[in-house]
């Protein structure tokens, strides 16, 4: 089939990049024209772990292009997957979804065979219902179907979500449907070639391939990421109510994890969700529910939490150091978690400005967000070339981000290294062997492994 994805970031690319696994001939499609260049040379505009090889493995059925009649005129479908930030009123921001569909349907105006367009863009409900007023403004609405197909994928497991998916949701009538099937078929029948079954999970039994009406489709995507977050924030406020009564969150975690009514996954406490997607969607949805004349209290709830629990490292740092004024403390990990190196709405972030603001020098480390993290953060910050130049003389250090090259020092290393071996674990990623000898705290469990 042909295929054209408009968006070649996170999302887009592994969305193209998977459809061409599947011998679909794809076409990419980005207007920043520096991404198209490079992604041309074989340059990945991000790290997502084995993002590049797939595209090299594949790269006769891709091609990247900035916007064009040829990239989209002659395409069977044509996916979306642009970004969809935020508004200050969490509002999610549509220009660029707009502006890429009606540069579409100006180029797509000549074809013959019905197109199907297929948002993968997380949005609003009733965004589909406003494209397709859109191509029945200019006359196309026999020739254009419009599909919602909500994206599920994390970030530094890309790949693997999107060939072995829990779910494959469509939004649409039957004819986009039907032809969005034989499009995944190789996805919802399993039945790719070598060699990407090696990222086949463990007990997986493929993929649900669910229709419905488009507005549940849209909805479904946020009210999925609201309630990952819910967990989150939900244990992290056993967290703390742990750290005053002398329990261990994980222990607890474990225990109400093994229920299968509750589930053990996104139960482990910290200092919080970030990323592109968490924090804007819970402030998308709590905005859509507003809009509608709904006061979603939950909501609101995990987000306050979540807002306060990115800084209990420094309370906690605090209570060890006193003033934190001249007291040399470095940062584990930048990136809002480990496999990525995408910053956005990273904890490091407010943590770094908060040790700053309190007079504290502050060393920063991580494994692959260094290059894009240096034009954001003040010129006062030092980035360190290792973990063992980060920790060097150091007062603490705080495990912001659970990379293997944190939770795999040595701890006499560290002692050796650091002024005074104080580490507060973020993440609670730090096992029994590897605080040995340290003044230690994580999350919920006190000192202790
Ligand atoms: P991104 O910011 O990484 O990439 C978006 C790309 O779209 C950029 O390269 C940008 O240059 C390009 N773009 C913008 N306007 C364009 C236009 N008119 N024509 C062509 N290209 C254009 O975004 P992302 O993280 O891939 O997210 C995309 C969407 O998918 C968002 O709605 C997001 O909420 C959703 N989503 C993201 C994830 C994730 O983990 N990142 C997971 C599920 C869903």
């Amino acid at each position: 089939m042909k295929v054209t994805v408009i968006g070649t970031g996170y999302v887009g690319l592994t969305t193209a990049v998977s459809m061409a696994y599947l011998e679909h001939d794809v076409t990419c499609v980005d207007v920043d024209e520096t991404k198209i260049k490079q992604l041309d040379l074989g340059n990945m505009p991000f790290y997502e772990p084995g993002l590049k090889e797939l595209i090299q493995l594949r790269q006769d059925y891709l091609r990247f292009v900035t916007p064009s009649r040829e990239a989209v005129e002659h395409a069977d479908v044509i996916f979306f997957a642009v970004g969809t930030p935020a508004n200050s009123d969490g509002s999610p921001n549509l220009t660029y979804l707009f502006s890429a569909v009606a540069e579409t349907l100006d180029f797509i105006r000549t074809k013959n065979s019905p197109t199907v367009l297929v948002n993968k863009s997380t949005v609003p409900v009733g965004t589909a219902d406003q494209i397709d007023r859109k191509i029945k403004e200019v006359g196309l609405e026999d020739r254009v179907k419009v599909t919602s197909n909500p994206e599920f994928l994390r970030q530094g497991r890309a790949i693997q979500d999107t060939l072995y998916p829990d779910r494959i949701v469509v939004g649409g009538d039957e004819y986009s449907s039907k032809l969005l099937y034989e499009l995944y078929a190789g996805i919802a029948e399993q039945s790719f070639q070598p060699p990407m079954q090696a990222l086949r999970p463990v007990g997986y039994r493929g993929p649900e391939y669910i229709v419905v009406d488009r507005r549940s489709a849209e909805l479904a995507k946020y009210a999925a990421n609201a309630y990952l977050a819910m967990k989150i924030s939900f244990i992290n406020e056993i967290a703390n109510v742990c750290d005053r009564v002398g329990a261990d969150v994980t222990h607890v975690a474990s225990i109400i994890g093994k229920d299968s009514r509750i589930g053990s996954s996104f139960l482990q406490a910290g200092i919080g969700y970030g990323g592109s997607c968490f924090p804007k969607d819970t402030r998308a949805l709590r905005f859509i529910a507003d809009t509608n004349g709904y006061d979603f209290k939950l909501l609101s709830a995990v987000i306050e939490v979540n807002q306060s629990q990115k800084l209990i490292m420094l309370e906690k740092l605090q209570d060890r150091l006193g003033e934190l004024s001249g007291k040399q403390i470095s940062v584990l990990g930048l990136s809002f978690k480990p496999g990525t190196d995408d910053l956005r709405e990273a904890p490091s972030f407010p943590i770094i400005h908060a040790l700053l603001s309190q007079g504290a020098k502050v060393r920063v480390h991580d494994p692959v967000a260094m290059d894009k993290a240096m034009s954001l953060l003040p010129e006062s910050v030092h980035f360190a070339v290792s973990a063992t130049e980060a920790l060097f003389n150091a007062d603490a250090a705080l495990i912001v981000t659970e990379w293997p090259e944190y939770t795999s020092l040595d701890p006499k290393d560290v002692v050796s290294l650091m002024r005074r071996p104080l580490i507060i674990d973020g993440r609670n990623a730090l096992q029994a062997a590897n605080i040995h000898g340290l003044e230690y705290e994580g999350i919920g469990i006190g000192s202790k492994r």
